[in-house]
């Protein structure tokens, strides 16, 4: 059995081939987490040499989808975005290019892969959307549309990152 520090060994070592390969050693990571949160794949925060990656999608896909989500984690340390020059990086680095998304953990958890996060002025309850949200009222508040109980876009951590 697999344990998840094995994948994370894995993944360093993946990463120092990677940044002797195609950066002259030059890229810098701080830290290389495995989580077992169902969310995502994985994600990057570029600013804090951060990249995350999903003990789930490891279980669900195996090591080899690991490997190509760690893959086009690594690129967004360089390019934060999904522009051309991200996926030329990220197919030099060994990503597919003719599959660009990713395969998430089956279970995503409680709430699903959510890009929209919400919040009810009344009851402070948060929704959590695929898509946009216009002018919805709080059904917990009001069962009928309520302009006093109106959702609000919220901010939340997991919006500011690259999301795999
Ligand atoms: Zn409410
Ligand atoms: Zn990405």
């Amino acid at each position: 059995m697999t344990e998840r520090h094995e994948i994370e060994t894995a993944l360093w070592e993946e990463f120092h081939r990677l940044n002797e390969a195609h950066f002259a050693g030059t890229l810098r990571l701080s830290e290389l987490l495995v989580s077992t949160r169902k969310k995502y794949g994985g994600y990057c925060q570029p600013q804090k040499r951060r990249i995350v990656v999903s003990w789930q999608a490891f279980l669900d896909h195996g090591w080899d989808e690991t490997l190509i989500t760690f893959r086009h984690e690594v690129a967004h340390l360089v390019h934060p975005n999904h522009s051309a020059a991200f996926w030329a990086l990220a197919e030099r680095l060994g990503c597919p290019p003719d599959r660009k998304k990713a395969l998430p953990p089956k279970d995503r958890g409680t709430y699903g892969w959510w890009r929209y996060a919400y919040e009810c002025p009344g009851c402070h309850t948060r929704v959590y959307r695929r898509k946009r949200l216009t002018r919805s009222s709080c059904a917990r508040c009001d069962r009928k549309f309520n302009p006093q109980f109106l959702l609000h876009p919220v901010k939340t951590l997991e919006m500011n990152v690259d999301e795999r």
